[in-house]
């Protein structure tokens, strides 16, 4: 049966089929991450407006096909889209980064709102003036892991209970996703030795990121040596409980 429905969506990919034929990965408000055909939209600007580009946010009208096996992008209008950032190849790069993270992970329509959100979020930090942080979607795939049910323990030691203190070390359990102080690194309860050690500011500020937009995120700090912790923690717990890897280009199942 012919379904009907309008939502916004944000374009995370494009790609051509036959002359005039375009299919898009798009996540939707609503509806989550769907692919959808636009038909002639390489030659209609009246349906389309020129509008169909990557990063942009539109307003769609979608019908499903008769037998609901794939969905027709009828017509579709620009709500907001980047402009600054497009002449900005080193922050296109790392905003495309962010966007196929989103592909490979999927989102579901529980997801759909939040997730949305937070893209426009990322657009509207990387068209600011403000400084944007090389390790941007890194930390972003944390912020993603977090609205998805996975947020690591990055507070009280999960052994002893004991809070982070300025100028300690903690140890950053991956496979667990829990903090662990220094007293109890090497306690006979914790299950593994699979630990990333984690100063005081590198932890304090994966902490803060994770828990908020990345238009409210603090200047990263100068990591320095701790950079690297950072990097280790948050692809580790990525890999581990999430399943993906970043390589050559990509996204891979661990
Ligand atoms: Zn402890």
């Amino acid at each position: 049966m012919r379904r009907e429905w309008a939502d916004q969506g944000v374009i995370l990919r494009i790609g051509h089929f036959r002359d005039n034929d375009l299919w898009l990965k798009l996540l939707f408000r609503t509806k989550g991450m769907v692919t959808a055909f636009a038909f002639g939209a390489s030659r209609s600007r009246r349906r389309f407006c020129g509008c169909l580009d990557v990063f942009n946010t539109i307003q769609c009208r979608v019908v499903t096909s008769g037998r609901g096996d794939f969905l027709n992008l009828q017509e579709a209008t620009l709500l907001s889209g980047p402009q600054a950032l497009r002449k900005n190849w080193q922050r296109m790069g790392m905003a495309a980064n962010c966007l196929r993270f989103l592909e490979a992970i999927g989102v579901s329509g529980e997801n759909a709102g939040e997730t949305f959100s937070l893209l426009e979020d990322v657009r509207q930090t990387m068209e600011g003036a403000g400084a944007v942080s090389a390790l941007f979607p890194i930390f972003f795939r944390l912020r993603v892991a977090c609205m998805q049910g996975y947020a690591p323990g990055l507070e009280n030691c999960y052994i002893c209970g004991a809070p982070p203190r300025s100028g300690e070390l903690s140890f950053f359990q991956v496979d667990d996703g829990q903090r662990v102080c220094f007293a109890c690194r090497d306690s006979s309860a914790v299950r593994s030795r699979y630990q990333v050690v984690l100063p005081y500011g590198a932890l304090t500020y994966l902490n803060t990121i994770s828990h908020t937009a990345p238009s409210a995120w603090p200047p990263a700090p100068e990591f320095g040596g701790d950079r690297r912790a950072c990097v280790r923690a948050i692809d580790g717990f990525i890999q581990y409980h999430l399943g993906l890897v970043w390589e050559n280009g990509y996204f891979r199942r661990a």
